[in-house]
């Protein structure tokens, strides 16, 4: 399920967990419902199995059909919004209480994985942000004084270190978060399904919520084998919702602008090229506006990922363009296969910020998380067990729904932009 048509994700071949959930046949009653099986519907799936609630999941398709399954694979510690800016927008307490909760965002996860002992490829080592050009290098150097200036471990390397650390010298320097790391992305989601179960959630996979609506007090969400009952619901279908379908099923697609971004996964490298390129393993991304992504997996595949639909153009010039990339980068790669190809959906919002959501009294989500959702959709999903179970404050304010008046233009927008971009590159 994971596969869209012609694509092929390299996290499903290579996953080390599994996904052995089935789909739902019978009626159930829960404490809460939750629609959408990726990290935000999943931790909070956890984290309230583990207050003692009953929380029952039904996902349309797989565990990480979604982004959770498509990503690069960056556990990032913050947004993409520098924090400073962040603090100015959402004012000193709520943007330093999100700072907060997101700084600590790598430590949750890792903390998950080794506490369930997730298979899947946990490297806590920092991740490189790659300067690109003087202008790239000035964008880092104020990231890094803002984090320092909040005691963030965050240290802009120069030419040479970013050099040894990725094996070209094409970026001047790279800023290094050493609370950050890389994981399987898939294989994380699915460790995160073992864990929920293991801890007394239930998760039904392929059941699609085809209607939801609050009946004497308790929501009902139907799906095409039962229906499930609870006093709450939780919505975590991100960007991952299908606009068409009724009510607050398609809310949070209201205001989300659609960003695909692809990547390719070359075949195993031999171990002597391997070691010349990432050698320490830090996942990266660089500073250009249609960023390019790069990162190896424990099989010494090398990843590379860009702002882009697979869809837009043919397959010879997506091939020639990763080529290009990654020979301008490393040349001393030799013949590049590449073994798989895929591509995800990412929700943006005008403020690229999540945004949480009441969308009736006792049915919340988060949505919008801009390229940042693993750690963040980790710690806003244990946020809303907390909150649901105990009435503990999120890290950002409940809003309504604001529907984001130009979204599916600007969808159209990125996803020609970037397709003219990469065309053009690859002819060189
Ligand atoms: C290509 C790509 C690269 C990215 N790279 C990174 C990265 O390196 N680091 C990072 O931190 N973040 C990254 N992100 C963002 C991150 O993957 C997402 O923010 C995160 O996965 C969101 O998790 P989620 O659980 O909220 O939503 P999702 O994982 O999208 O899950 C939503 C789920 O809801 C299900 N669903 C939808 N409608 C229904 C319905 N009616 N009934 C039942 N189920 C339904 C979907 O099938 C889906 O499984 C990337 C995203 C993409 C697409």
């Amino acid at each position: 399920m994971l596969n869209d048509r012609g694509h092929n994700n390299l996290w499903l071949r290579t996953s080390r967990e599994n996904d052995d959930h089935s789909a739902l046949n019978r009626d159930e009653t829960a404490d809460v419902a939750i629609i959408g099986a990726g990290y935000t519907g999943l931790s909070t799936a956890l984290h309230l199995a583990e207050r003692g609630l009953k929380p029952v999941v039904v996902e349309a398709a797989g565990i990480g059909h979604g982004g959770s399954g498509r990503n690069v694979g960056l556990v990032n510690a913050g947004m993409w919004v520098k924090p400073m800016d962040l603090i100015e927008t959402q004012g000193e307490e709520w943007g330093h209480r999100l700072i907060s909760a997101l700084g600590d965002g790598p430590r949750l996860v890792f903390d998950l994985i080794e506490r369930f002992d997730m298979a899947c490829e946990p490297l806590q080592n920092g991740t490189l942000h790659l300067a690109v050009g003087d202008k790239g290098l000035s964008e880092l150097r104020d990231r890094e004084t803002q984090w320092q200036a909040l005691g963030a471990p965050v240290n802009l390397l120069d030419a040479g270190e970013t050099a040894s650390l990725t094996g070209t010298n094409a970026f001047p320097g790279a800023l290094h978060d050493a609370r950050a790391g890389t994981v399987q992305p898939l294989a994380y989601a699915r460790g995160l399904a073992r864990a929920a179960t293991e801890a007394g959630a239930q998760i039904f996979t392929h059941s699609p919520a085809t209607r939801v609506e609050k009946r004497n007090g308790q929501w009902r969400v139907q799906t095409p084998g039962g229906v499930v009952k609870a006093t709450w619901l939780v919505v975590a279908t991100n960007a991952y919702a299908d606009p068409a379908q009724p009510g607050l099923l398609a809310a949070p697609m209201q205001e989300l602008t659609i960003l695909p971004f692809f990547q390719f996964a070359t075949a195993p490298l031999p171990e002597d090229i391997a070691r010349r390129i990432l050698p320490e393993r830090h996942g990266c991304w660089d500073t250009r506006m249609i960023l390019t992504s790069l990162r190896r997996d424990q099989d010494n595949r090398l990843i590379f990922g860009s702002v882009g639909s697979l869809e837009m153009w043919s397959d010879a010039a997506q091939q020639a363009f990763a080529r290009r990339t990654l020979k301008q980068l490393f040349p001393f790669l030799g013949e590049i296969s590449f073994e798989a190809k895929w591509q995800g959906q990412i929700g943006m919002t005008k403020s690229h910020l999540p945004r949480f959501h009441m969308f009736a009294e006792k049915a919340i989500g988060v949505c919008g998380f801009n390229g940042r959702g693993i750690a963040p959709g980790t710690v806003f999903g244990k946020q809303m067990a907390a909150y649901i179970a105990g009435g503990e404050e999120l890290a950002l304010p409940l809003t309504p729904v604001e529907p984001a008046g130009l979204a599916r233009q600007r969808t159209l927008f990125y996803r020609l932009g970037s397709c003219a971009a990469h065309l053009v590159s690859a002819r060189g």
